[in-house]
């Protein structure tokens, strides 16, 4: 593994970090209080070329790989982390679309998706009584002229109430069990296909989860993704790659925690010295930096497998695991080093660490990241 970053990824790590410091970062408190949708901000992701960094310049997206994703995400994130969960949702629905999709797909569906007309993409998986459980989802997807008719709901959709296009999973075959699934692409606006109730968060407050309820909603064949049963392949392999992204959101609110109780412990006084002067102080600030290097390394090596064409699975749900869980210790560390005031608005670490925790919720649970390691290494035998 080469740790020398390409000028190419050198030069898309700059591109979001210069963004993230001039858009993001000055309003990101404000969205996490008001709640708005960052629908200017991911117009301009898009301008930049960030909703798309691993998808094909054939389909408008940036070409540069997964490293450069990594790098790019950790940079939003960094700054609002509500604006990357957008920004990973629509690259892992733009990255599936291109593993799996027909070119007459392809053509239609990505450039819109990487380049601002349908704003950002869904993901719709989970519903309200399977979620680590994905296979025993209840939605059907029932045969019909020319198509299909979806009925079910989802829950916990990210992005619903403003994406333009949703990936949508649903049983084809409801007595095959996980090969019974196929996945469906749906545009905004289509009859059937509505938005209930919003989930009131306890951070990613810049970010919508919604219910999406789906009654009688007509999807032509030709929008199936993959052939009838390929759904739960296509939604296992879109995770792997999306765990790479969830990782590197982890590791940029971890970076902002760490130079933000840096700076604070570099001022705050108390018995007549920086707080920085004080071991216990040091100490954190040391555990936490190491936990990031540690999650970075993780990351890097999981991204730069799957630039290389090599199997990731196992190296994305360590990223995942560790990362997500060193972030929320880091938070945690940070609300401890501002002491009362971290407990407050006033700074931002409180809300670092409400945005961080879903980290080890969402995109599989650290409990479902145990299970895919341990499965991998019981598979193949790699014990290292
Ligand atoms: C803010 C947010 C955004 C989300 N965005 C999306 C989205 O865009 N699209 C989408 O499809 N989903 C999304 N999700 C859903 C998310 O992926 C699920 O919440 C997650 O997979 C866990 O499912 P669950 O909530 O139903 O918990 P459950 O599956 O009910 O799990 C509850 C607890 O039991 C544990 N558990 C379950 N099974 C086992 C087992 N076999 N062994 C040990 N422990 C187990 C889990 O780890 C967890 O701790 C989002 C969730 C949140 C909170």
């Amino acid at each position: 593994m080469n740790f020398d970053l390409t000028e190419e990824q050198a030069l898309i790590a700059k591109s979001a970090r210069d963004f993230a410091a001039r858009v993001l970062a000055p309003r990101a408190a404000d969205r996490d209080v008001t709640g708005r949708f960052p629908v200017e901000e991911l117009q301009e992701l898009a301008s930049l070329g960030l909703l798309g960094v691993t998808v094909p310049g054939a389909f408008g997206g940036s070409e540069a790989g997964t490293m450069a994703y990594s790098l790019a995400m950790t940079e939003i994130a960094r700054a609002d982390a509500s604006v990357s969960v957008a920004m990973a949702v629509t690259n892992m629905a733009a990255e599936l679309i291109c593993r799996w999709g027909t070119e007459t797909q392809k053509k239609a569906h990505v450039p819109k998706l990487v380049g601002g007309p349908y704003l950002c993409g869904a993901f719709a998986l989970s519903e309200p009584q399977s979620g680590s459980d994905a296979a025993a989802m209840k939605t059907t997807a029932t045969p019909a002229p020319g198509g299909y008719r979806i009925a079910g709901t989802k829950q916990w959709i990210t992005s619903g109430t403003h994406a333009g296009l949703f990936v949508i999973w649903a049983k084809t075959n409801p007595g095959a069990a996980s090969r019974g699934i196929s996945a469906f692409l749906v545009e905004k606006g289509t009859p059937g296909l509505t938005v209930g109730k919003a989930e009131e968060k306890m951070g990613l407050h810049g970010s919508s989860t919604v219910q999406l309820h789906l009654e009688d909603l007509f999807v032509p064949e030709d929008q199936r993704l993959g052939r009838e049963g390929d759904g739960f392949r296509i939604a296992m392999t879109a995770l792997d790659g999306g765990r790479i992204g969830i990782a590197s959101q982890a590791l940029g609110i971890a970076t902002a925690a760490l130079e933000q109780s840096a700076r604070y412990a570099s001022e705050r006084v108390q018995f007549g010295v920086p707080l920085a002067e004080h071991q216990a102080i040091r100490f954190m600030l040391a555990d936490m930096s190491t936990a990031l290097e540690a999650s970075r390394l993780l990351t890097w090596r999981a991204a730069f497998l799957k630039d290389q064409g090599l199997p990731f699975t196992r190296e994305a749900a360590m990223a995942k695991l560790y990362s997500t869980e060193a972030a929320t210790r880091a938070c945690d560390s940070a609300i401890q080093i501002h002491g009362g005031y971290g407990y407050t608005r006033e700074f931002p670490v409180e809300r670092y660490l409400r945005d961080a925790r879903v980290g080890r919720i969402y995109e599989g649970t650290s409990e479902v990241q145990r299970m895919v390691i341990a499965r991998e290494i019981l598979k193949s035998g790699v014990l290292s």
